[in-house]
């Protein structure tokens, strides 16, 4: 078998961040990053594809150009994790050994959770900003409609970016108030959720919106099943009396799939009682293997599973990370930090930022951002500033507002 110092499990966001921001601490060291996909996605820009501000290949970028230099890049998939033989067994059957390990795989949309709907994605008017070939498809529907019903899904969390769901329905009404159809189109919002927003401080300003545009919003409300042809949706609603079905039909569907932790992690000794990995929520160390960390959508912490998170956690990981590599403790706290751009509007968001617990955390003053209510400037920030802080800053290893705190005592 290969040996590296630090093997990462996933090149995606948290990955590609962890590995520049280790190298960047210490060249010195052998670092393998294991990720079989030859194309990078910023996932964050799919809301604005649905949304017609961006197109698809905006948010592409090719894997090779992405790998810091100095890393090893494994074409390949990660089969079983066997820490306790400080091992990875890889799809081709071959063996990586590490002195330490981090995992940073992402989560598994569970599209078939949903009874019917891989059959119908992309057709008969069933869409979803959570993937790339589809996100062109939701605004093409926008585009399409005028007159009609239109629902919008939510599923149980965890689910990487708890607010995405919502921004595309905001982003479609937005563009049928402007073509001045909205009235004639009634749109539906069913979130499996008791509350629109996880964070209370922020569901008066979205409130506002689910009022503007006249939404119909149905709280603990499950899609479990769709019919395509037929364009019917079957919900499970949870009341005080027990659980009934309805039925509805739609002109569009735009579903939001269940998330859970990926096969290999579930079935690994990593995994905690809910499937994601069990690190510790603040130096993101796991819980049991000393030489393992986790971050990113994978991690099982209580944050908001976003990339403004894994921006945040990855010179954590590579702090800790180099300290375990030379058998000291962890000197680096993450504090829960994530954040969510709520775009209510085409030009407006509410940015939401907050630290575990629900703990606002505004990266810019306060004043500047109107507290909890909708900006041009976070607009500004995630069309203009965001992508480019992503590609040339965060998967760079650059701690652009993203320094790691200190753990007591280190
Ligand atoms: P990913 O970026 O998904 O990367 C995981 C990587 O691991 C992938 O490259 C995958 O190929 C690889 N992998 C999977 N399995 C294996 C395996 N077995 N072996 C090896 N490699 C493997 N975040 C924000 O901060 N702001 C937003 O506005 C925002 N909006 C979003 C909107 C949408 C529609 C979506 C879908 C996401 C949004 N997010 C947003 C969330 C953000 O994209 C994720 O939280 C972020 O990408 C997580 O990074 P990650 O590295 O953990 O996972």
């Amino acid at each position: 078998s290969r040996r590296f110092n630090i093997v990462i499990a996933g090149g995606g966001a948290a990955g590609l961040s962890t590995a520049a921001s280790i190298l960047k601490r210490r060249p010195d060291v052998s670092v393998a990053i294991i990720e079989p996909s030859t194309s990078h996605y910023y996932q964050p820009g799919w809301t604005l594809v649905g949304g017609g501000v961006f197109t698809p290949e905006q948010t592409r970028r090719s894997e090779d150009r992405l790998i810091p230099s100095g890393a090893i890049w494994i074409r390949q998939s990660v089969a079983a994790f066997h820490p306790d033989a400080r091992e990875v067994l890889l799809d081709d059957g071959k063996v990586l050994s590490y002195d330490i390990l981090i995992v940073a795989t992402g989560l598994s949309l569970d599209w078939a959770g949903i009874a019917g709907l891989t059959e119908t994605l992309g057709r008969n008017g069933v869409t979803s900003n959570y993937r790339y070939d589809l996100a062109p498809y939701t605004w093409q529907l926008v585009q399409g409609l005028s007159r009609g019903t239109a629902l919008f899904t939510q599923p149980p969390m965890p689910i990487k970016c708890a607010g995405a769901p919502q921004k595309a329905m905001y982003l479609s009404c937005d563009a049928w108030r402007r073509r001045g159809v909205l009235k004639d189109i009634s749109v539906q919002f069913d979130t499996t959720t008791p509350a629109l927003f996880g964070v209370a401080a922020y569901v008066p300003a979205l409130m506002n919106y689910i009022e503007r545009y006249g939404i119909d919003l149905r709280l603990r409300s499950k899609l479990i099943a769709v019919d395509g042809p037929q364009r019917v949706a079957t919900f499970e609603h949870v009341t005080d009396n027990g659980t009934t079905q309805v039925q509805r039909s739609f002109d569009m569907l735009h579903v939001v799939p269940p998330q859970v932790a990926p096969d290999v992690v579930k079935n690994s000794p990593l995994a905690g009682a809910d499937g994601f990995v069990s690190v510790d929520p603040a130096t993101l160390r796991h819980t049991t293997f000393a030489d393992v960390f986790a971050l990113g959508d994978v991690a099982g912490t209580s944050n908001a599973k976003t990339a403004a998170a894994a921006r945040k956690q990855a010179p954590v990981v590579a702090v800790n990370a180099l300290a375990a590599l030379d058998g000291k403790a962890p000197v680096a706290i993450y504090d829960g930090y994530g954040a969510c751009p709520l775009t209510v509007e085409r030009g407006r968001i509410v940015l939401a930022e907050f630290a575990y617990g629900g703990k606002l955390e505004p990266t810019l003053p306060l004043w500047l951002l109107r507290g909890t209510q909708p900006t041009r400037l976070a607009w500004f920030l995630k069309e203009k500033v965001m992508p480019s802080l992503y590609w040339h800053g965060m998967l760079r290893g650059h701690e652009l507002l993203a320094s790691p705190r200190k753990a007591p005592g280190a």
